[in-house]
Order: structure tokens, then sequence, then C-alpha cells
């Protein structure tokens, strides 16, 4: 294989794409990743990475969520225990309705995890009137250092992807080829048309400010506030619907953040270190999608199927993604770079909950060309 040829393209160096290549350079594939900007440059960079199950009664996204906890946990003790930081994540009620529903949302739990009541959780310095649940395998990463780390011994190339060929059988991206393509490109879908699977950015900002509070537990609340970290403590994060496009970072929202905190913790020496900021990206159902990408061109030309009839599927040969994954990119990255890894190289079905084919049929009955 030539030293511009590869098994794997894979286009965006952020959860998901360092993620993929690391798995799929376990199973033997020589991985080419491209990014524009930076390893962890988009919304990977811009996270609080906090890694915790899901709260609530059982559903798909629930079980999902909660499968790939238990599958992150494993895989960032096991093999960067340097990039993460098991604090132990209590979540606290917002309301008192909240706080009711405690016993009943424990049947559903999947992770070892405690109650604390308000004195227990006032002797952590953390201020509620409702008791807490507190994950101990919970915690957090260091986002840069991780997604380098998870591309040890992959080649990486500063570029950005916008002519993309298929011909001979192979992928041809700015001077580079490969069997495969995978695009992990977050908030920003135009290189393919993958409207289908509706992805949008939502827009956020979070802080990292210098405090000497001995906060040993990171909690969840309608904010996060991490443990103390080296002198550091992060909050996060906001949700801005109304941002369509990437913008300079916001101090008025990390301050924003630091009054809501205020209520949970003291943060009377908290300094401002750095604002963060950026997209995270979801899919129409907010679930992620995993596998392989329809050709949507093709499927346009089988007749009446935008009156609904149903015909088989055509995927665009060797072209995959791994997108979608909300503001839950650090618990769900590993263990869906994983199911893509396997699916890719050694033809394992990928987990239904993921597969982007759902969203397909749904969206062809409502579009017009
Ligand atoms: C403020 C904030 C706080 C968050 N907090 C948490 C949290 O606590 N826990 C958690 O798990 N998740 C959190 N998230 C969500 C998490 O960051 C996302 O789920 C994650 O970033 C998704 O990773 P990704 O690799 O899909 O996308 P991204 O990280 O956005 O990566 C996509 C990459 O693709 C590159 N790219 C795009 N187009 C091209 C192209 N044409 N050529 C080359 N490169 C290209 C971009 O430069 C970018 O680096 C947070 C996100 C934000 C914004």
């Amino acid at each position: 294989m030539s030293s511009s040829s590869y098994d794997t393209i894979v286009i965006g160096a952020g959860i998901a794409g360092t993620a993929a290549a690391y798995y799929l350079n376990k199973l033997g594939q020589k991985v080419l990743v491209i990014d524009k900007s930076g390893i962890a440059s988009g919304g990977s960079g811009a996270a609080g990475a906090f890694v915790s199950p899901k709260i609530g009664v059982n559903s798909p996204l629930k079980d999902l969520t909660d499968d790939a906890f238990a599958f992150a946990y494993s895989f960032y003790s096991d093999h960067f225990p340097d990039h993460y930081h098991a604090t132990g994540i209590v979540r606290i009620p917002k309301t008192a309705t909240d706080a009711a529903k405690i016993p009943y949302y424990s049947q559903f739990h999947k992770t070892k995890n405690e109650i604390l009541d308000p004195k227990q959780l006032s002797k952590l310095h953390i201020n509620s009137i409702y008791e807490g649940t507190l994950f101990n395998e919970a915690g957090a990463c260091d986002t840069v250092p991780l997604c380098k780390a998870l591309l040890e011994g992959i080649d990486f190339k500063l570029l950005e992807a916008k002519n993309i060929d298929f011909a001979d059988g192979k992928w041809h991206v700015e001077g580079f080829d490969a069997k495969n393509l995978v695009l992990a490109t977050g908030f920003e879908n135009d290189l393919f048309d993958v409207k289908y699977m509706g992805i949008k950015g939502t827009w956020g900002n979070r802080a990292d400010f210098g405090s000497s509070l001995p906060l040993e537990i990171t909690l969840h609340e309608s904010l996060s506030i991490s443990a103390n970290m080296g002198g550091v403590i992060k909050l996060g994060a906001t949700h801005e619907l109304e941002v369509k496009e990437p913008k300079p970072c916001d101090e008025s929202k990390a301050m924003e953040l630091k009054n809501n905190a205020s209520r949970l913790i003291d943060t009377s020496d908290f300094k401002l270190i750095k604002t963060y900021c950026g997209m995270r990206s979801g899919s129409r159902d907010f679930a992620p999608v995993v596998g392989k990408v329809i050709d949507v061109a093709n499927m346009l030309n089988y007749p009446n199927i935008l009156n609904g009839r149903k015909y088989p599927i055509k995927y665009i040969d060797n072209l995959f993604i791994l997108n979608g994954l909300g503001a839950r990119g650090f618990v769900l990255g590993p263990y869906l770079a994983n199911e893509l890894a396997s699916y890719m190289v050694n033809g394992a079905e990928i987990d239904s909950r993921v597969n982007p084919d759902r969203l397909f049929w749904n969206w062809i009955r409502k579009i017009k060309y």
C-alpha cells in the first residue's frame, strides 16, 4: 500500500472520528484521520466531557446511553486512566416534582449508585434541599489529550475535505485514497446528501473557573459542576437553540453559569480562566446515526417513492457515518465507534438503535424535491 493509500479515511477528529480510528486501527486497518481545524477542535474540544448514565424510565435511548456508559467507563479506566477522572457524579433534582421521582427511577438504574441526603451533600460542600443520586463511576474526560491519545500511531493531517471522488473502487480525498470513508464531521454535513438524518447543531458555552473550594465530587442539576481538579472547576453548559452558526465564545454566558452554580456551591472565590463554546450535533430523533449512508439520489429514481412506495435500500459504496452524539459524545463515542469498526471490518450487525436507515422512510414521505 503506498504512503497515500489507506484502508479507511476518517473525516473529523472529534471524539467520534478519533474513537472510530482507534478501533479500526485495533482491527488491523491502516487509517488516516483528517480535520480542517485540528484534533478535538469542534464540539469535542468545547465539551465539559462529563460521563454519566441517564436517569429516567426505560427507553431505547436510555438503554443505549447506559450500555455506552458502562462501556466508556471500562474503556477510559482501562486504556486512558490519565485522561479520565472518575470523580463520581451526584444527580440532584431540580424541583420537588423531580425529587419525588427518585425512588421510582431507581428501579431503572443499571449502574451502581447510592442516595446522599442533604446533610451528606452539605459535608461535600453541596447545598441542596433534596436527596441526590451518586454514581461513583461517573466522571469527566480531558478532551484534547484524550482525542490525541486515541490517535497515537494513527496518521493525522490538518486538512479540509472539499474534493471527494469515488473512482477505481476507492475514495479519493485531497490527494489521499482509501477503500472506506467515514464521516465524523459533527454538525457540518454538506459533503454528502444526508438530509434524511436531519443533523442539526445546538450551540453551547461552558467555562473553567479557578477556585480553592474543596469540591470532591461532580454534581449535575440544571448545570454540571465538576469536582475541583487541580484548582479548576468546570461549569457547563448552556443550550442556545437560537444560535445557528458558530460565533465567538461569550463570557457573559460563563458568568450566568457561575450565578446558577452559586445556588449549589460557594462560588465566592471563582475566577474565570477560560470560556469554551461549540456545537453539539443531534439527529432528527436525537439518537445517534451509525452505519452506511443511503444513496438518496439513486433512491429518488424509483417510481412513486415519494408517494410512499417502498423499495430495497441502496447505499453509497463504502461510505459510513458516525454522528448525532448530541450532548453525550464522550459517553456514546467509544461504544459506537467499536460498533462501527466491528461492522466495517468483521461484518458484525450494527446496533439497531443507531442504524440511520430508521430515519429515511419517514423523511421521504414528507419531502418535496
Ligand atoms: C458546550 C458543550 C458542552 C458539552 N458537554 C458535554 C459533556 O459534558 N459530556 C459529553 O459527553 N458531551 C458533551 N458535549 C457534546 C460533545 O462535545 C459532542 O457530543 C461531541 O463533540 C460530538 O463529537 P463529534 O466528533 O461527533 O463532533 P465534533 O467534535 O464537532 O467533531 C467534528 C470535527 O469535524 C471536523 N470537520 C467538519 N467538516 C470537515 C471537513 N469538511 N473537513 C475536515 N474536517 C471537518 C470539525 O473541524 C470537527 O473537529 C458538549 C458539547 C458542547 C458544545
